[in-house]
């Protein structure tokens, strides 16, 4: 074992975190979701919609045989929701190609939607306790700091530079107890804005602190202006319900439900037409913008009531969405964030 990984044990044991819900109980499945929600989420976030999903879901076998609308339901508010769709997909494989056992290696771990190299690798080490390196967001800022790694890890050269110091580290025993405690270590002490140096184990081994470079690691994304684009939503109202349209599995918001949408406020009324309502009354709502990977999102959201109508809401791709007893769908963050503003809403 490597004195790097001696260390960092020799802290987890002092400091390390033992009793998160997903390290109680280590089944594959159990760290699986919880690998897949701590990407890009924090722990603090994760914890609350982990107990939830698990009590709905107890295994691979329940999520399984679940609705798409259920699982995204309950995923509702914790953002990039084709992990969720790729949850989803990967429990029937394991159901339908693994007799509903988890593949015990890196290698055919990756073979299911949504599971990189790390995920494997977080897989294999803390339930198997073998051989398997990991490299999320949290370890690539311990690594690239502590061992002066220049470049953004989005970088090829920069990503494989990493990886090959990932796997010489992690020892042949322990392996579990290692991959918690640099995780922890990343996401507890060398924080993305204010790590606490003297709290560190590689205080005095530390590249980065030692030549005060610390905020040049890991090295930054190449900025881009990212494009901006533009929407009308349209918050259909009628007697307490809004009308919510599913959007196509693939793509942007795959399956979850949001507004009827058109290109600029000039197509509000064929649209009204193609959904065959009548309007009253329109009010115009105040603009946002919300923020993708690859660009802006400009949304004008325009609420119109309308004149009472028996037209029943097509199966399956149409809602009328009860806003005080709201059904189990996902939903958008804008549809959330409109109706969460708009208490008005319910009025007719
Ligand atoms: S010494 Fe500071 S910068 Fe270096 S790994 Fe530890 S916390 Fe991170």
């Amino acid at each position: 074992m490597t004195s790097f990984a001696k260390q960092l044990l020799d802290w987890f044991d002092q400091h390390g975190r033992k009793s998160l819900p997903w390290q109680t109980d280590k089944t594959p499945y159990r760290v699986w979701l919880s690998e897949i929600m701590l990407q890009q989420t924090q722990v603090a976030t994760v914890i609350p919609y982990f107990k939830k999903f698990l009590d709905r879901f107890p295994s691979v076998d329940e999520l399984s045989v679940a609705t798409e609308d259920e699982v995204l339901h309950l995923w509702t508010g914790l953002g990039y929701y084709a992990r969720a769709r790729n949850l989803h997909i990967s429990a029937k494989k394991v159901m339908a190609e693994h007799n509903g056992e988890f593949p015990a290696t890196v290698d055919e771990l990756m073979t299911l939607p949504g599971i990189g190299r790390s995920t494997a690798g977080a897989i294999v080490a803390i339930c198997h306790d073998t051989h398997a390196a990991i490299l999320d967001g949290n370890v690539k800022r311990v690594l690239a700091r502590h061992f002066a790694i220049g470049g953004w890890p989005g970088k090829t050269q920069t990503q494989t530079l990493l990886w090959d110091k990932a796997e010489s580290l992690t020892p042949n025993n322990r392996i579990a107890e290692y991959t918690q405690a640099i995780m922890d270590l990343g996401a507890t002490v060398c924080t993305r804005s204010s790590p606490d140096c003297p709290a560190c184990p590689y205080f005095k081994s530390c590249h980065a602190r030692i030549n005060g470079t610390i905020d040049q690691y890991p090295g930054k994304k190449p900025k881009k202006v990212m494009p901006v684009k533009s929407t009308v939503m349209l918050i259909v109202a009628l007697n307490g319900n809004v009308l919510l349209k599913k959007r196509p599995s693939k793509g942007l918001w795959g399956g979850l439900w949001s507004f009827p949408e058109c290109e600029s406020v000039e197509a509000i009324d064929s649209l009204l037409q193609s959904l065959n309502l009548e309007e009253l009354e329109r009010t115009r709502l105040p603009e946002f913008r919300h923020t993708f990977t690859h660009y802006h999102l400009d949304i004008e959201p325009i609420r119109v009531t309308i004149r009472e109508t028996n037209r029943i809401a097509e199966p399956g791709a149409e809602i009328w969405f009860n806003v005080t007893a709201p059904q189990s769908v996902g939903l958008t963050k804008p549809v959330t964030k409109i109706l969460a503003e708009l208490p008005a809403i319910r009025v007719r």
